[in-house]
């Protein structure tokens, strides 16, 4: 990756490339990155975080989320809210730090180090990463060397990654390089799908789901029993559904 192509204070990073980092509550910029962000949540963010806060999703997307979409665009982005206390703090930043810790989204979990992965022809996922260095950020002047791989093991990332992954393959899939580009009634569904699981579950269950794709729902509607207490794989589900709704077809 050329480092000129990268936005400012970012610098491309190896697999074997080591940094030293520690951020804890001694650090004395403690929460300055909790503030002014445009935090975009993905699906299993917020899978994590209304089941750490114990709300229905819909009820935590009202709450805590603002949904941008307008037509013609791709698919809707999610941004965690920031409020509105005249610095712009993370609606989950307290005192003595975040509320949510152990279910905080990847992006948090992945700072300063970013990821991104894109879908080769052959279905194997590449990974580009960078390593950002802010000016506020004190948490590179001591700490333990991690590579890349370390660093998202400690901060337990890995799962996270697992789940986002899978959603490159909606999200890159060869038809939108050929210009799809969802109507409304899609970009809602999208929403309900990957989102608002708890909603998900309710209309599958009630046989309310709308589909351009009936056959699609059969698989759905097969394995729901399994799927009643377990978000995880409904999640799965809900990408696999959302690409044979759109697509046609599972890459
Ligand atoms: S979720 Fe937690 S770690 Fe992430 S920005 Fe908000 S307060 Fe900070
Ligand atoms: S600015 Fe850096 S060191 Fe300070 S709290 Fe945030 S991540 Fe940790």
């Amino acid at each position: 990756m050329n480092d000129h192509n990268l936005p400012e204070h970012c610098s491309s990073l190896g697999n074997d490339e080591k940094f030293c980092f520690a951020c804890h509550p001694e650090v004395p910029c403690f929460n300055e990155c909790c503030h002014q962000l445009d935090l975009i949540l993905t699906p299993y963010d917020v899978l994590r975080l209304k089941n750490k806060l114990n709300r229905h999703s819909g009820m935590f997307l009202e709450q805590f989320v603002i949904i941008e979409w307008e037509e013609g665009m791709l698919f809707p982005t999610c941004y965690l809210t920031m409020v509105d206390d005249g610095k712009a703090s993370c609606v989950f930043l307290e005192d003595d730090g975040c509320r949510v810790y152990a279910d905080r989204p990847a992006a948090c979990r992945a700072y300063p180090v970013g990821r991104g992965v894109s879908c080769q022809q052959d279905g194997s996922m590449q990974e580009q990463l960078v390593l950002l260095r802010e000016p506020h950020c004190r948490g590179f002047e001591a700490g333990k060397q991690f590579t890349a791989a370390a660093y998202f093991q400690d901060q337990g990332l890995e799962e996270y990654n697992r789940y986002n992954d899978q959603m490159t393959q909606l999200l890159q899939h060869p038809k939108i390089q050929a210009g799809f580009r969802p109507t409304k009634e899609q970009a809602d569904q999208y929403i309900m799908a990957l989102y608002n699981l708890d909603t998900f579950r309710q209309d599958l269950n009630h046989g309310y789901i709308k589909t351009n794709n009936p056959l699609s729902l059969i698989g759905l509607q097969s394995g729901l029993q399994s799927l009643e207490t377990n978000d995880n794989e409904l999640l799965l589900m809900a990408i696999r559904w959302l690409i044979q709704e759109y697509f046609g077809e599972y890459v």
